[in-house]
């Protein structure tokens, strides 16, 4: 088999054992890899049902076929897990080099089972796999963390996936860290990881992924990495200005939510753009692995020193989602939330609500204690404030540190809740694009933008321009076509921003020249539709009720936006959810239908 090494670590923190366990090509063909392995793992061997923060949740870290390949940001794993956020599926990936390092210790997946009852930490060094003690890591940030690993193996070249003290202490959106400042951000896979007293693997691996043929997978790509250098985003946007590029096109369009959703533009988004950015504190870009975009950024720390980031995302979450408008304060919070490891979306809307709790007088002064800073719109004092406190579940923090939903079920305001599955959502006002609202409200992980990016055809007009508030057949196909992509992508192992510049027949021709087979893109996208089903499955099993949760808070649904160029828009759900259910082959109230789920070769479960 070639691409894989059919072989999947299992390790059980009960009673310390560690297994090799094996796979064919028959598996690989039907999960391809990352989240199809992960999901297949969840439903044949556990229950749905489990505690995500006790030992019978697994954590599962996987690779894909392209991982640890030339293939063009080919350095992606994902961490699947059941989610302490949502109780739903969690499948979080991210980039930098852990993903690589793994596949070149020659493994394409590691299951993690039980619980310690110290801290330990696992390390992987090609074939040679032992838990040791962690305690004296216990408490450690991310970047201390890595360091100390370093230094106490002796080898400055390890690669880590580690949580910090929000992970340790059961942030429900505690984020996996790799490579100090890139995160498996959401869903709180950090705290299954804490709940299990395991502080992190570390892997070194001396192996080469072998393709099929070497030759033919080169010129592959290359042709591909040259149309990914000559797109305008992908070889241009993004390199020059990192994902922020997002944040003067999002505000100008009217989706840059702003106070809770209370607004959908930001008068001071100019100010925190990523040209701002760029101007003022980039340092240089920082690629991951085999990535010939390089959105990352190494930036100047206001305070001290360098860091990473912030990305669109953690500044608008950190920014204007809570009305502020210091870019020099966010780039701080947002190190600071790495360092602690946490998922910057969910801590900045975790934020805004409490925000809107206070500014509607639910949540009081008292509530906070008096020293604490008010949840003012607009006050810095609050990141500064709350972000080590939420880690550590001090004071206030640890109400905080239970995630938005929760915060506002506490003090009776859920309607201030902006999230999908008690998840909070990302950067984009969806009454300002339809479709993207009805990939919100479907997104087996909660609110999330990244598993079907509808902006890219309703505001950036890729592959086509569509009209944002459309929501005929064509647009709900486009959905779950974006959904099975984006499955079809991530199990690849590659980062999703390549469909800036690559098609369904790109990843196509990628994955067969690694692996020798001959798969058509429809067939491709059937591994994706079945990744999508197998994980609605999931959800289902561990309760969802589709008719209450497939939704949106009622804001996005029945508030007209207020300002900008979709002032009066809300989303029409309800005139696409029906036919989405239809689409998918599912029964009128959003189940799986036996026909589906025989078609899908998804009976076995
Ligand atoms: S595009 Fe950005 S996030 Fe994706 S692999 Fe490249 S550097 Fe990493």
């Amino acid at each position: 088999m070639f691409a894989y090494w059919g072989k999947i670590l299992r390790v059980n923190l009960t009673d310390g054992t560690i297994k090799e366990e094996h796979f064919d090509e028959n598996f690989a063909k039907k999960w391809l890899g990352t989240r199809g392995f992960g999901i297949y793992f969840l439903l044949k061997e556990m229950d749905p049902t489990v505690d995500p923060l006790s030992p019978e949740n697994k954590i599962i870290y996987t690779t894909g076929p392209l991982t640890g390949t030339t293939a063009p940001t080919g350095g992606r794993y994902m961490v699947i897990t059941k989610s302490p956020l949502t109780g739903y599926i969690a499948m979080a990936n991210s980039g930098g080099f852990f993903g690589a390092e793994l596949k070149f210790a020659g493994w394409d997946a590691i299951i993690v089972e039980g619980a310690s009852d110290h801290p330990v930490y696992l390390y992987i060094n090609d074939e040679s796999v032992e838990l040791r003690d962690a305690s004296h890591l216990w408490g450690k940030t991310s970047t201390e963390t890595e360091e100390a690993l370093k230094e106490e193996i002796g080898d400055k070249r390890i690669r880590a996936a580690l949580i910090g003290p929000a992970g340790e202490n059961l942030v429900r959106f505690a984020a996996v860290m790799n490579d100090e400042h890139r995160a498996a951000g959401r869903g709180g896979v950090g705290a299954v990881m804490g709940s299990k007293k395991l502080k992190a693997i570390v892997v070194r691996g001396h192996k080469r992924v072998e393709v099929a043929d070497r030759a033919k997978f080169t010129s592959v790509v290359k042709e591909k990495t040259d149309k990914l250098r000559n797109d305008p985003v992908a070889g241009g946007g993004l390199p020059k200005y990192g994902t922020a590029v997002l944040v003067n096109i999002i505000n100008q369009n009217g989706l840059y939510p702003t106070k809770n959703f209370q607004y959908s533009q930001f008068e001071y988004a100019e100010e925190q753009s990523g040209e701002a950015m760029t101007a003022k504190y980039l340092i240089r870009n920082k690629p991951c692995y085999a990535c010939p975009i390089g959105c990352g950024r190494v930036n100047k720390l206001p305070t001290t020193g360098v860091t990473e980031g912030p990305e669109y995302e953690s500044i608008w979450a950190l920014g204007a989602h809570n009305g502020i408008n210091d870019l020099a304060s966010i780039i701080e919070a947002n190190h600071w939330a790495d360092e602690y490891g946490m998922d910057t979306i969910s801590l900045g809307g975790t934020l805004a609500t409490a925000m809107e709790l206070y500014e509607k007088g639910l949540l009081k002064q008292e509530d906070l204690g008096e020293e604490a800073p008010p949840f003012r719109w607009g006050n810095t004092e609050v990141l500064h404030y709350y972000i080590e406190k939420i880690a550590k579940r001090e004071g206030f923090g640890d109400k905080l540190a239970e995630g938005g939903y929760r915060l506002a079920e506490m003090y009776g305001g859920t309607e201030y809740f902006m999230g999908v599955k008690k998840q909070e959502l990302p950067a984009y006002d969806p009454r300002g694009a339809e479709g993207h609202g009805l990939g919100y409200a479907t997104n087996n992980r909660g609110g999330c933008h990244i598993k079907q990016y509808m902006i890219s055809p309703e505001i950036l007009g890729y592959p086509y321009k569509m009209d944002p508030h459309d929501i005929g057949d064509e647009k709900i196909k486009l959905v779950i076509l974006f959904q099975d992509l984006t499955a079809l992508i991530d199990a690849a192992g590659l980062c999703v921003f390549t469909t800036f510049g690559l098609g369904a027949d790109d990843y196509r021709d990628m994955i067969n020249a690694a692996t020798g087979w001959d798969f058509s893109t429809e067939e491709y996208l059937k591994v994706g539709e079945r990744i999508w089903n197998a994980e609605r499955l999931f959800n289902l099993r561990a309760g969802l009720d589709p008719l209450k949760e497939d939704t949106l808070p009622k804001r996005l649904l029945e508030e007209p936006v207020r300002n900008g160029p979709n002032k009066g828009h809300v989303v029409r759900l309800h005139l696409m959810l029906p036919k989405y259910y239809k689409f998918r082959g599912w029964t009128e109230d959003g189940k799986i239908t036996e026909e589906k789920a025989k078609e899908l070769g998804l009976d076995e479960f």
